[in-house]
């Protein structure tokens, strides 16, 4: 075992606090990764607060994971000490169902493994990336190819793969007319994704605070939802609305945006039940669905095309010391647009 320093919540109300974990001995599959940045996802605090239950402390939180590559086991082939490496939301599937041959591990028919809160196959629980290393099996873990920094690379492996999936599932590209929902962690990838799939993007936002910023990462158009104009004004206008809001928001009303055969799909989610009014579907064949990260294969994929056109997250940079008060400046919005935690402050 090898034991590394890291930043837990030790219950769902105490502050987040230095601590220090073991990690696995590397089987022969295994990958060392020694973390340089973890970015700080919603889900992250949702889940050491225990809002969506179930959480077992102490919880070290992170799925945003980019680092280096330090040693590995005796039949690893994908990767190789040095290599520049991210770990995003899962760390294991069964490899075997349906779903997992598709290279749809999301969705392994068994349940994946999440980064942290779920349990490795040897039965402890699984940590995430607030801490200095972590020890994964060599098929979930992406290649970060070079030309993309680490420390904005990181939110990719969450917030970049969670909105590219639906992007690509639903055909954004040249000709296609999508808007983003909300401008945050989520939003503005999608935004800066989209854009670089060649489609016409959108931002709908319920003021207009951030339109400069929505602008700068690459919408074409910034409406306000809270001025009911916009609702009037853009009827029947999108192929593809992707919502990354977790609020309730007014299902019809989105719905009525959407053109022929256009779908509304969900990244974000509410802890409360939406209702529809069927009719908003059935005019003009329109479709409202969800869509949950993406597989190993994608999610390179993603980062390749990142890659390619030069698209990192924008972050700040905080030193694990400020978790905490990152945590409360994630809740009031007050972040443009991800925390990414330098890992080299937990030692
Ligand atoms: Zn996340
Ligand atoms: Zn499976």
């Amino acid at each position: 075992m090898l034991t590394v320093n890291a930043y837990a919540a030790p219950s769902a109300t105490a502050p987040l606090a230095p601590t220090s974990i073991q990690r696995r001995d590397l089987g022969p599959r295994d990958v060392l990764i020694e973390i340089k940045f973890c970015g700080i996802c919603h889900s992250d605090i949702h889940t050491a607060r225990g809002e969506w239950g179930g959480t077992n402390y102490p919880i070290v939180p992170g799925h945003e994971i980019a680092g280096i590559v330090t040693r590995v086991g005796a039949q690893v082939t994908k990767h190789a000490v040095g290599d520049r490496v991210g770990v995003g939301c899962m760390v294991d599937s069964c490899g075997d169902c349906a779903n997992c041959r598709k290279g749809e591990e999301q969705h392994c028919l068994k349940g994946m493994i999440q980064t942290y809160g779920g349990a490795g196959r040897d039965g402890q629980p699984t940590q995430g990336g607030y801490s200095t290393h972590i020890v994964v099996t060599e098929d979930f873990v992406l290649k970060i190819p070079e030309g993309l920094s680490l420390d904005a690379a990181a939110p990719l492996l969450c917030a970049g793969i969670t909105t590219y999936a639906p992007l690509r599932h639903w055909g954004a590209g040249p000709g296609k007319k999508v808007a983003i929902v909300g401008l945050g962690g989520l939003g503005h990838m999608g935004v800066k994704l989209a854009r670089a799939m060649g489609a016409e993007v959108t931002v709908l936002s319920q003021t207009l605070s951030k339109k400069e910023d929505g602008l700068r990462l690459g919408a074409h158009h910034y409406h306000a939802t809270k001025d009911p104009e916009t609702f009037r004004k853009l009827a029947g206008t999108f192929d593809l609305i992707v919502n990354t809001v977790s609020a309730k928001i007014d299902l019809d009303a989105y719905l009525s945006l959407l053109a022929l055969d256009g779908a509304l799909v969900n990244v974000g989610a509410p802890p409360d039940p939406l209702s529809v009014n069927v009719f908003s579907l059935i005019m003009t064949r329109r479709s409202f669905a969800g869509s949950l990260i993406g597989g190993i294969r994608q999610t390179q994929e993603m980062l390749d095309f990142c890659a390619q056109h030069k698209l990192g997250a924008d972050i700040e940079v905080i030193p694990a010391g400020k978790i905490n008060e990152a945590y409360e400046r994630v809740l009031a919005s007050d972040v443009r647009y991800r925390f990414v935690i330098d890992a080299a402050t937990l030692k």
